[in-house]
């Protein structure tokens, strides 16, 4: 009888099976839902809310009359202090969501209520092969099963209601320097993902998994190989054409970059999947494409690129290159949002996006098409972009292996990073969180690529050292601007503008009830109108909030979610002492969940007890000092901050117990000690005198800074 029974549980489980349509998904999230994420008010269920990406909620309890009622409803601390840059998803009255090294908690969206913790233990020494903080920016879900991508770039399906793994497959080649800390998008049954590392040497591609069992079901790289031949596919003949000299190939390849980190948005009608190519490999484009006289030539095709892909066969379609020979970091894997509007009289299906260069495009999403882009903040590499779609470049911003320096803005994090901007149809606006950056770019006359270690970029970092003077310094970290800007994308131009007090704020979210939220580096998290700007609600996060907020129904009730928790590529290469007008920045990571009537209270905010320095003497020979300088600015410099100026984020090596004591440097620097927290050893990239030559120039700079601290006797 038992038999019988568990026999006909199989097979009509079977016979359901059978009856799937392909792509459809077994109970839960299918793809039909995807397509109509947007009538689905209550919930959040992809990472832009919707294929399009708009970051728009229709959703109006909470609007300009009722906000001032708003009050934090729950909360949740974090059990890690780094980067939070989440998006949560929330279905069925359950929030979900990611933190920094990959975690994944799941809450009762209405009352906080913890449900269940996934830790896929990434090794702590991934942590070096990440260029902007042991981020993750989110899931992805599909039937009843939750997609994470980890930094060290695995692909887990998870279980949605126990939080157990159901598969796990790798996606990278994990001795390479890729890093995931993207959210999958899922289409028609099949996971897409991307990856980082081009600051490290590798070659981007975006890839298809089965959601079933995870397996690979196609591949696309941005860039070529470098020995493309007759069976290559035709879009990488065709991008080698754009690459001269040979550096994509042999021992010392340099991978080329391209990588496709973050942003991907998809239109149904048109079933195309839209992606955003990262930046070169390395940067300087006189190192990566020589060309006759190797001062750099080539587009580098498909580098800062948006590029459209069939989703189902990852087949190429279009694109449209931003910054063609890109030489500034200036990647296009910023936030892509799909919209229909009017322009010249005539209704068009256009993409939009604000890459880190500085300007605003709107192209036509069916053709790839210009349609036009003007700067959304200031900009002096290029004075305009023509008809053609082409930068009219300013030569003076490009450097190559030797020559003058140049002070280009925007710099690397560019005019806009991967904080999330929000649309509002109603108001056809884009909310763009921006800031300003400008950055030295220094030539480097021997570069040589280390892809063992390091930042590859082919340029000197440590050029553009502020001197240890706090009136320069101050004066200088004062020129860094941030901005929520309100972009009309058929004029081209700001209809409104919020100065905020330093950059790097959050991403944001555009409400049905005429608001947009944005939390700040200066710990707040606010509402404003959408149709002026003005600041109509505000809450004390006491740490920088820099991931974008979210909001939902539980029960016909409104709530606004964000993660909050300082953190990221800024975050960790600024001085934590100088953040403009604001205090110094901490991490506390920590999800806030508010609701009308709300009346949850924070605990007190600690103290942020700043050391005294207290570094040994500087006794070092100058060379051995300069020598430390120029091999802190590529090993070092990325995590521990430029000139060693220390982040509120990770260790501040003026302040290291080790500075003083030549034998536990070397234990952590070249044996690789500490390595379970992310400090690996560099023996592979630094010679026992250059390590000890960093230490001595870290100990030089300590004695400077501590000469310009203020007496603490006055
Ligand atoms: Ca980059």
């Amino acid at each position: 009888m038992i038999r019988t029974g568990f026999a006909l549980a199989a097979l009509i489980a079977l016979a359901s099976c059978g009856m799937l349509e392909e792509g459809e998904a077994e109970g839960g999230i299918t793809h039909a839902a995807l397509v109509n994420a947007g009538d689905n008010d209550a919930d959040w269920i992809t990472h832009g809310r919707t294929y399009s990406e708009q970051r728009f909620s229709p959703l109006q309890q909470i609007n300009a009359e009722t906000v001032g009622d708003l009050g934090l409803e729950w909360f949740a601390d974090m059990d890690t202090a780094r980067g939070q840059e989440a998006t949560p998803l929330v279905m069925d009255g359950k929030l979900y969501l990611t933190t920094a090294w990959s975690k994944v908690r799941a809450f009762d969206a209405a009352s906080g209520e913890p449900l269940w913790d996934y830790d896929p233990e990434v090794p702590g020494e991934t942590a070096v092969k990440a260029c902007c903080d042991v981020v993750n920016r989110g899931l992805a879900t599909w039937g009843d099963k939750l997609f994470l991508g980890t930094l060290d770039g695995r692909l887990i399906a998870l279980n949605r209601d126990s939080g157990e793994v159901e598969w796990e497959t790798v996606t990278v080649d994990q001795s390479q320097s890729y890093t995931v800390t993207g959210a999958p998008r899922i289409i028609d049954g099949k996971v897409i993902i991307g990856n980082g590392g081009a600051e490290f040497g590798v070659r981007g591609y975006v890839a298809a998994y089965d959601v079933a069992d995870g397996e690979e079901l196609w591949r696309f790289y941005t860039v070529p190989e470098g020995n493309e031949d007759e069976a290559s596919p035709k879009y990488l003949k065709a991008a080698a054409e754009t690459w001269s000299g040979d550096a994509l190939v042999g021992e010392d390849a340099i991978g080329g970059g391209g990588t496709v980190w973050d942003s991907m948005a998809y239109d149904p009608d048109l079933d195309l999947l839209y992606i955003g190519v990262g930046n070169g490999s390395p940067w300087n484009r006189a190192y990566r494409s020589p060309g006759e006289d190797g001062t750099g030539e080539g587009d580098n095709l498909y580098l800062s690129s948006i590029v459209a892909i069939r989703p189902s066969s990852g087949e190429y379609v279009w694109h449209y290159q931003t910054t063609p020979g890109e030489t500034w970091d200036y990647t296009a894997t910023q936030h892509i949002i799909l919209a229909d509007m009017e322009i010249d009289g005539s209704e068009r299906q256009v993409l939009m996006q604000a890459p880190k260069n500085g300007f605003f495009y709107v192209i036509d999403r069916a053709t790839g098409k210009f349609i036009s882009a003007e700067p959304y903040v200031a900009v002096n590499w290029a004075s305009g972009i023509g008809e053609d779609g082409r930068p009219i470049e300013n030569p003076e911003t490009r450097v190559d292996k030797t020559g003058k320096p140049a002070i280009v803005t925007p710099g690397a994090l560019g005019g806009h990073n991967w904080h999330p901007m929000a649309y509002h149809p109603g108001e056809n606006l884009v909310y763009i969180p921006a800031f300003e950056a400008a950055m030295v770019y220094a030539p480097e006359a021997n570069w040589k690529p280390d892809r063992a270690r390091g930042f590859n970029v082919g340029f000197n970092l440590g050029a553009g050292d502020l001197p240890p003077d706090l009136g320069i310094r101050r004066e200088v970290v004062g020129t860094l601007k941030g901005k929520l800007v309100a972009w009309d994308p058929v004029s081209q131009e700001a209809k409104w503008t919020v100065d905020h007090p330093g950059p790097w704020n959050g991403g944001l979210l555009a409400t049905g009830g005429g608001l947009v939220f944005q939390g700040t580096a200066g710990s707040e998290f606010n509402a404003y109108s959408a149709a002026t700007g003005d600041k109509v609600w505000s809450f004390g996060a006491q740490t920088g909030v820099v991931a974008p907020p979210i909001t939902y129904t539980v029960d016909g009730e409104q709530y606004v979610a964000v993660l909050a928790g300082w953190g990221g590529a800024y975050a960790i290469t600024v001085d934590g002492g100088l953040l403009n007008d604001l205090a110094p920045v901490r991490n506390i990571s920590r999800l806030l969940v508010f609701k009308l009537g709300g009346e949850a209270e924070l605990p007190p905010e600690p103290e942020l007890a700043a050391l005294p320095l207290d570094p040994p003497p500087s006794r070092a020979a100058k060379q051995t000092i300069a020598l430390g300088a120029e091999k802190y600015a590529r090993y070092c410099a990325v995590c521990h901050a430029p000139a060693a100026v220390g982040s509120t984020v990770l260790p501040d090596l003026r302040r290291s117990g080790t500075l003083g004591n030549k034998q536990s440097w070397m234990a952590v620097v070249s044996d690789g000690i500490l390595k379970d927290n992310g400090m690996v050893s560099f023996a592979e990239s630094l010679s026992p005198e250059e390590i000890e030559a960093v230490r001595a120039y870290v100990i030089h700079r300590a004695n400077e800074d501590k000469a310009m601290e203020p007496d603490p006797a006055t």
